[in-house]
């Protein structure tokens, strides 16, 4: 079977899983028990796993705060933001087509009494950075906008966005899960960047684990948030014992990913230029790209089959390729992502989501000329 489904999680790499035993069978210590050898490789394997997630991201270790996920993050960041600054003010701006652990997070604020813009988008899901500019108030405390969006693969544009809120001296959030390691991320550039989520699953690690980035401000002191988790503070704001395997997990998939990742940019953009002229050879009329083909995460590609129900067609193709409707965490629901793009019911119901990897194999993709 031909797995396209990487934007909804990747096979965990050979190496990255041997890593991962040895801290299971070998050196399963507590890495917060300082005073045997157990226990001293485990600290200084998550030690190792951050300087790798830093350096995929361009940053400073000391701003990794390990997670369970982007969805923790993601809520973590933004519930931890509001709670610290609510005096300061109610206001925060997103996007109509975040992914629903930004959305449902900022919902459930709004019955909390803060204001919440959530921001139209274009036809490819991109924000306009004028209508960003001027929604800016003196009440608000936080921007949070998707970086890659996970359903069209486009790219908002980061360092504009950056720029305005740096100008305007307000936070801004970043939700990165779709591109860490296939998109250049350089955060000591982006400094108008203050957090970030990301999330090892989608890049060829573990379930449950991720990252949040949050930046230290001028006197080395990470920015203030409410913790996330009270206890033993073995990470800042996010207490609770240390998933050793998995960030080791995640440190091994970042350090292969930076190490490959302008190999891996290439192959995903070259598999993304054959699946789509396979296809419009193939089914011509019949199907349209609902992703734009430029500044875009490559390698996910949204399209559209007139007149065959999505679902009806993913089941007929189970068998030989695996791919889905669009975010595996609202599959229930028609995708919000596409309606803020503009697109009606019947074109929604219509779309799959294609998300290939760089372990992807081209020839594979052949198999769409018998389909
Ligand atoms: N944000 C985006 C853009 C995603 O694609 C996903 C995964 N579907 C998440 C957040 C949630 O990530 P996790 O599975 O690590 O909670």
């Amino acid at each position: 079977m031909l797995y396209l489904d990487n934007s909804a999680t990747t096979y965990v790499l050979p190496e990255v899983r041997k890593k991962m035993i040895h801290y299971l069978s070998d050196d399963y210590g507590n890495p917060s028990s300082k005073y045997y050898s157990l226990a001293q490789n485990a600290k200084k394997a998550i030690d190792q796993a951050r300087i790798e997630v830093a350096s995929l991201l361009n940053t400073k270790e000391k701003e990794i705060i390990f997670t369970s996920g982007a969805t923790e993050s993601n809520n973590f960041i933004i519930k931890g933001v509001a709670d610290y600054y609510k005096e300061k003010g109610n206001h925060i701006i997103t996007t109509k087509a975040e992914h629903s652990s930004v959305k449902e997070v900022c919902k459930y604020l709004e019955t909390n009494g803060f204001d919440i813009t959530y921001l139209d988008v274009d036809s490819h899901g991109r924000i306009d950075i004028k209508q960003l500019d001027s929604a800016i108030t003196s009440e608000t405390i936080l921007v949070s906008i998707i970086w890659g969006n996970n359903e069209l693969g486009s790219l908002n544009s980061m360092e504009e966005i950056s720029e305005v809120c740096k100008k305007q001296k307000v936070f801004l959030h970043t939700d990165a899960t779709q591109i860490v390691g296939k998109h250049k991320i350089d955060l000591t550039r982006l400094n108008g960047i203050s957090f970030l989520s990301c999330s090892a699953h989608k890049m060829h690690g573990p379930k449950g684990v991720g990252a949040a980035f949050i930046r230290m401000d001028e006197y080395n002191q990470l920015l203030s948030l409410t913790p996330l988790l009270h206890g033993g503070e073995q990470e800042p704001y996010r207490s609770g014992t240390y998933a050793v395997h998995n960030i080791v997990g995640f440190g091994e998939a970042c350090r292969i990913a930076r190490e490959n990742q302008n190999e891996n940019i290439k192959k995903l953009e070259q598999l993304e230029q054959k699946f789509i002229s396979i296809l419009k050879e193939k089914f011509s009329e019949n199907i349209s790209i609902n992703s734009d083909v430029t500044n875009k995460v490559p390698g996910i590609v949204n399209v559209r089959f007139k007149g065959v129900k999505n679902q009806i067609l993913l089941h007929k193709l189970a068998p030989i390729v695996a791919a889905s409707t669009g975010s595996a965490c609202s599959t229930t629901k028609p995708s919000h992502v596409l309606k803020a793009a503009g697109f009606d019911d019947k074109e929604i119901e219509e779309s799959i989501r294609f998300s290939m990897s760089p372990y992807t194999e081209i020839e594979d993709l052949e198999l769409f000329y018998n389909l």
